[in-house]
């Protein structure tokens, strides 16, 4: 199999070959298909199996075939919101975002703490197609008044174990409650705990589930 076979945007399938990839891994050639389709995903994959390609190039995808909506700012809504538990990992999902979608005109930002955060409350109100944040500083952004989730159409929960073995438990179900209800989830584990389980089931619509 090869990134042709898999319906992505010419664009997209472009900016893949230039990064150097010439075959699908498992999970991105199970992932792609299903996310494509508008499923709901359950991955149980560690880091290192490809599994930022397997969400970012299809989101990028759908995104890419849809339609921008507005803000309560007037800039740009946030149509996909990727939440991971670290600024590393954060920064390194964002830049995936950058590389695949170079040949489309969509946005993104990436916003974590421990950094200033006017730049941050900039972006927020420009507003970006593709955001990825870690989840504390998402939340000040919103308690400040400068987040509007309410046009996500697709969410992506990376490293939810990690998340929650972060503490980030509370704050991951106050995100849940700003984003719309009807939309495409994705969550990715690398281990299932009950908590784990729990969240994916309140979160997860008839899922396809892979395991790499
Ligand atoms: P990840 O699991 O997303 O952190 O990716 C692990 C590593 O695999 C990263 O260095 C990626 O650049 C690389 N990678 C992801 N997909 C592919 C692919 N289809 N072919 C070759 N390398 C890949």
């Amino acid at each position: 199999m090869t990134f042709d076979d898999l319906n992505l945007a010419p664009a997209i399938v472009q900016a893949v070959r230039e990064h150097g990839y010439e075959t699908p891994t498992p999970i991105q050639a199970e992932a792609i298909p299903a996310v494509l389709a508008g499923r709901d995903l359950l991955g149980g994959a560690q880091t290192g199996t490809g599994k930022t390609a397997a969400f970012t190039l299809p989101l990028l995808h759908r995104l890419s075939e849809g339609e921008r909506a507005k803000n309560r700012f007037g800039g740009v809504a946030i149509r996909a919101l990727v939440l991971t538990p670290t600024r590393e990992l954060a920064a390194q999902v964002e830049e995936s975002v950058r590389t695949y979608g170079k040949h489309l005109t969509l946005t993104s930002a990436v916003v974590f703490g421990g950094v200033g955060m006017n730049p941050q409350i900039n972006a927020m109100k420009r507003g970006v197609d593709v955001l990825v944040a870690t989840p504390g500083r998402l939340l000040d952004l919103q308690q400040q008044g400068f987040l509007d989730l309410s046009g996500v159409q697709i969410l992506v929960l990376d490293e939810a174990d990690r998340m929650l073995d972060m503490g980030f438990i509370h704050d991951v179900k106050k995100i849940l409650a700003l984003v719309p209800k009807e939309k495409q989830s994705l969550l990715f584990s690398a281990t299932f705990s009950d908590e784990i389980r729990d969240l994916a089931s309140a979160l997860l619509k008839d899922p396809q589930h892979i395991q790499v």
